[in-house]
């Protein structure tokens, strides 16, 4: 497996060097909208840790981590009133990882309306900040 590349897009949105719609920080986790979303509220939910993805991460990290993908599904559930929520995760090119920083994705489902396809279109920044500000606000009211 390649190793780590610290010039990966989402280490640059960790650094601040690039913008991002962030919904939830802590000191171990990062949350921001998905610019390419497979449905309306389509959230990554990010390890501050470096690591290419799930087989090189430390496994400390996983509790953290999954702590806040069940605080950013519920948020978004309720954000969003979906009837269900996708979590999904990719490990290297054969399996759809297109960025190599360990990210989860977390999206708002609802009866009968399919995906989007995985790196489809570009939203629109107006309707991410939109989404964020919902999210945010879900989260805040817990
Ligand atoms: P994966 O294929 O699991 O590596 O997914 C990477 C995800 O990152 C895709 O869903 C992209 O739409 C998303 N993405 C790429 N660049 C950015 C960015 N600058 N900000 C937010 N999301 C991004």
């Amino acid at each position: 497996m390649a190793a780590y590349d610290t010039d990966n897009i989402f280490a640059k949105i960790l650094r601040g060097e690039i913008p991002s719609q962030r919904v939830y920080e802590d000191e171990a986790v990062i949350a921001f909208m998905d610019v390419m979303p497979q449905g309306p509220g389509h959230t990554l939910v990010v390890p501050k840790a470096p690591s290419r993805n799930l087989l090189d991460a430390d496994p400390s990290i996983f509790g953290p981590l999954f702590t806040v993908v069940q605080k950013v599904a519920l948020a978004v559930k309720k954000a969003f009133g979906a009837d269900g929520v996708t979590i999904l995760q990719f490990n290297e090119p054969a399996s759809g990882q297109t960025v190599y920083h360990l990210h989860v994705h977390v999206i708002p489902r609802f009866d009968g309306i399919p995906l989007k396809p995985h790196t489809g279109g570009m939203e629109k920044p107006e309707v991410l900040a939109e989404s964020a500000e919902k999210i945010r606000a879900a989260l805040a009211a817990r």
